[in-house]
């Protein structure tokens, strides 16, 4: 009878209503625990570098006679100083890409400049190291998206591959054009990632080992923000690396289509 369908649709439909609500819902949870666990992460990471330069700036003051204590504590100061500079410039980057998860004003961007820049930021780094660093791009690849985040990202990967390497190694940097994706990979030689780790290292503030993360002047940070570059370029970056041998990150951006005017041979008159 119409009553007792109506009656049933009526309660389906409600019953439907009620799980995506219970849906929504949990991923509202989910979304506050996410949000409330970065925030506990970022009290915890700023207050150690803050601490630090506290009793060093203590020390500092106790040790006014002794004027090669002062400059060596003042030093330490300086260094957790930029330390925390970097990671409040990273916290701050990061923020931004997850609250907008697209871009705001993309361009058609060449990869090969952003490879040049991103090498040029960790040129100083590498030369400390000894390390040999290496190029090799197919030209006039481009993509659709913002060339600074871009610059940032690849500059991540690579400070990673000489930060995690050591002295006298080799850190490549390619790119290439695999079906629509334009392909970047920065591979080296260095100590290599835990196979139970490898996906645990994008997630804010991870490390493996902390203490080396500490002395190479890290916040945890760095792959978070290429994963989160990656995404708002409908891109994705992944990892292959084997404990010993090295690793290779490979960033995959959707190739920007060629302006027809770039390739479409003259029109024919005729
Ligand atoms: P960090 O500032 O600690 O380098 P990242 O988010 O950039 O933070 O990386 C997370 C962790 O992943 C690092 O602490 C390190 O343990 C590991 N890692 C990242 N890149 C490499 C690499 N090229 N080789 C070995 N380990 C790496």
């Amino acid at each position: 009878d119409a009553s007792v369908v109506m009656r049933v649709r009526v309660a389906t439909l409600g019953l439907h209503h009620v799980l995506i609500l219970a849906e929504d819902h949990t991923h509202a949870r989910r979304v506050e625990e996410v949000r409330r666990d970065f925030v506990a992460n970022v009290s915890h990471e700023l207050k150690t570098p803050v601490g630090g330069i506290s009793l060093l700036a203590e020390a500092v003051l106790d040790g006014k006679d002794d004027p090669e204590a002062v400059a060596r504590f003042a030093e330490r100061i300086r260094v957790e100083a930029t330390r925390l500079g970097r990671l409040v410039q990273e916290i701050v980057d990061l923020s931004r890409l997850q609250v907008a998860d697209t871009l705001h004003e993309p361009e058609l961007v060449d990869i090969g400049t952003v490879l040049v820049e991103a090498l040029d930021r960790v040129r100083v780094a590498a030369e400390a190291k000894d390390i040999d660093l290496g190029l090799a791009t197919e030209r006039g690849l481009r993509v659709f998206g913002d060339a600074e985040l871009l610059v940032t990202a690849v500059a991540n990967l690579l400070t990673n591959a000489v930060n995690y390497s050591d002295t006298r190694t080799r850190v490549g940097i390619g790119a290439r054009l695999v079906d629509d994706a334009v392909e970047i990979a920065v591979t080296d030689q260095g100590q290599g990632i835990p196979a139970a780790e490898q996906e645990r290292i994008f997630e804010r503030f991870y490390r493996v080992d902390a203490a080396r993360s500490r002395a190479t002047g890290g916040t945890g940070l760095g792959l978070a923000i290429v994963k989160h570059v990656c995404a708002n370029h409908g891109g994705e970056v992944t990892v292959w690396s084997q404990e010993g041998r090295g690793s290779t990150f490979t960033m995959r951006l959707p190739v920007a289509a060629p302006q027809a005017v770039d390739t479409d041979p003259p029109a024919d008159p005729a």
